[in-house]
């Protein structure tokens, strides 16, 4: 059966089905950083990055979050509700990491007194700049309401996260989420949770994500598998 694709992103492709309202996304063995510039295959990736993804994509929605995630159906492969997505890149920050750390020249890893929601707008040409919920409006990417809505579900989605991970010995330093419409207009949680868009520090701080890569810390498989096999010990 030859199937339509009908986006080929940077970690996913995603294809259609007879359902026009279902979606296939294929996860690749692709492995980028720095919108690109750094782009390597590794074997083993994609299957790593679905299996993860999709326990806890089944975890949330077990928690009552609306999520787009229907099934796994394959090492690599997924059915997703189709949403439009909304090009918003939403961060949640638990300790100060990263880009956070750069832009207000603090060490990485202090705890932070409360969560920190921040956006960025979802455009490569662009480079996914930092904005706020006044440009969100400007651009046309979400409402008011739709905002409000966004972050309380994402404070929400962190309670949960942090602590599936502090049980598997794991701190969620932080992570980006997407979200979209789905075919009622209804705003649900789509893409993917993955050590691809989270940071995961380990007891001894050792980085347990993408890092590893963006790093040259090591072996992305090796600290993948890790998180993997730790994640089915909390079913
Ligand atoms: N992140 C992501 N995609 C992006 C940018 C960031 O998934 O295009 C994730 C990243 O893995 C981290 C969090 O969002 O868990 C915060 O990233 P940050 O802003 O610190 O940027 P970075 O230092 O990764 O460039």
């Amino acid at each position: 059966m030859t199937r339509e694709l009908i986006y080929s992103g940077k970690a996913k492709d995603i294809f259609a089905t007879e359902d026009e309202n279902v979606i296939i996304a294929q996860y690749k063995d692709q492995a980028t950083a720095f919108n690109g510039v750094k782009k390597e295959q590794i074997a083993g990736k994609g299957q790593l990055n679905n299996q993860i993804s999709s326990l806890i994509f089944e975890k949330l929605n077990a928690a009552g979050i609306a999520t787009h995630f229907i099934e796994k159906i394959s090492e690599t492969e997924q059915l997703n509700k189709k949403v439009t997505i909304i090009p918003l890149e939403v961060v949640l920050r638990n300790y100060t990491a990263g880009s956070f750390s750069k832009r207000f020249g603090v060490e990485e890893g202090i705890k932070l007194d409360d969560p920190i929601v921040e956006f960025y707008y979802k455009n490569d040409d662009l480079d996914d700049p930092f904005i706020n919920d006044e440009h969100v409006k400007f651009l046309g990417a979400a409402n008011d309401e739709d905002i409000s809505y966004i972050k309380a579900e994402t404070r929400r989605i962190n309670d949960l996260l942090s602590d599936w991970f502090q049980q598997i010995g794991l701190k969620l330093i932080d992570f980006k989420l997407e979200f979209g419409f789905d075919k009622d207009g209804k705003i649900i949680l789509a893409d993917e949770f993955s050590p691809d868009n989270c940071r995961l520090w380990d007891a001894q701080g050792h980085h347990m994500d993408k890092d590893v890569f963006r790093r040259g810390l090591g072996e992305l498989t090796d600290v993948y598998k890790v998180v993997l096999e730790r994640l089915k010990g909390i079913e």
